[in-house]
């Protein structure tokens, strides 16, 4: 593999005396769309959260070769403020002196919230909602997007949608994309490459058709099959 544009090398993150993170390593090729899958407490939001420098691991090492934005599990909006300035947020949230993208550019990848700019974020539906996450990540120019739980509490329409703003952006923009997903089943739809991570560790890796085939993988994610 080339250099990564993202390499983690024996993390390990606890909080007290919990370990959260148990010697996780990764690595993502610039363009690449990879998927981190696991079950609820298995440590993909404290992953990302050490990506994004919000938890300090005790051990272990993160290379960045770029800048990361991140899409937060549950959105994390300001309700009482209007698309537009949401959106602003994350171009001062990316910090470092930049002026950050034109939310111009980001309409033009995600053409539907261009008429909700003025809107009041409160007042969207959850889909809506999840678009303006994704669009203020992209206000901060990332190279790599990490996407938290991009479909929770959305219905399946609303997933295929942002799915597919999500797979444009990565392959007409070159965006690499981290996608951390309860639902294995639409990452390994859209990424060709997944981790598996439990408690911690990451149990199995490698191309998604071959982990949708494998009976460990199959038995807790795809319902016995
Ligand atoms: P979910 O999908 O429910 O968010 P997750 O895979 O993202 O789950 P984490 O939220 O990273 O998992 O949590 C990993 C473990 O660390 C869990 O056991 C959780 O209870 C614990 N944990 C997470 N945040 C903290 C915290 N701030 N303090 C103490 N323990 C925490």
């Amino acid at each position: 593999m080339e250099t990564g544009v993202l390499e983690v090398t024996d993390l390990v993150v606890r909080y007290g005396r919990a370990t959260a993170l148990d010697g996780v390593s990764l690595e993502l090729a610039p363009g690449e769309m990879v998927a981190l899958v696991g079950p609820n407490g298995a440590g993909k939001s404290t992953l990302v959260d050490t990506l994004s420098g919000i938890v300090a691991p005790a051990a272990g090492r993160v290379v960045l070769r770029g800048r990361l934005a991140q899409v937060p599990e549950g959105r994390q909006l300001f309700a009482e403020l209007s698309v537009a300035d949401n959106l602003a947020l994350g171009a001062w949230r990316s910090g470092r002196g930049r002026a950050g993208r034109d939310p111009a550019r980001v309409f033009e990848v995600l053409p539907d919230l261009r008429p909700l700019a003025g809107r009041l974020a409160g007042t969207l539906s959850g889909g809506e909602q999840q678009m303006v996450a994704v669009g203020r990540a992209l206000m901060a120019d990332p190279d790599i997007l990490a996407v938290d739980e991009l479909s929770l509490g959305l219905a399946p329409r609303v997933v295929a949608d942002l799915a597919r703003h999500l797979r444009e952006l990565n392959a007409e923009r070159d965006t690499t994309v981290l996608l951390i997903e309860q639902n294995a089943r639409l990452a390994f739809d859209l990424c060709r490459r997944a981790y598996v991570l439990e408690s911690g560790r990451i149990t199995a890796s490698g191309p998604c058709v071959q982990l949708a085939e494998s009976p460990q993988v199959a038995r807790a994610y795809f319902g016995g099959t």
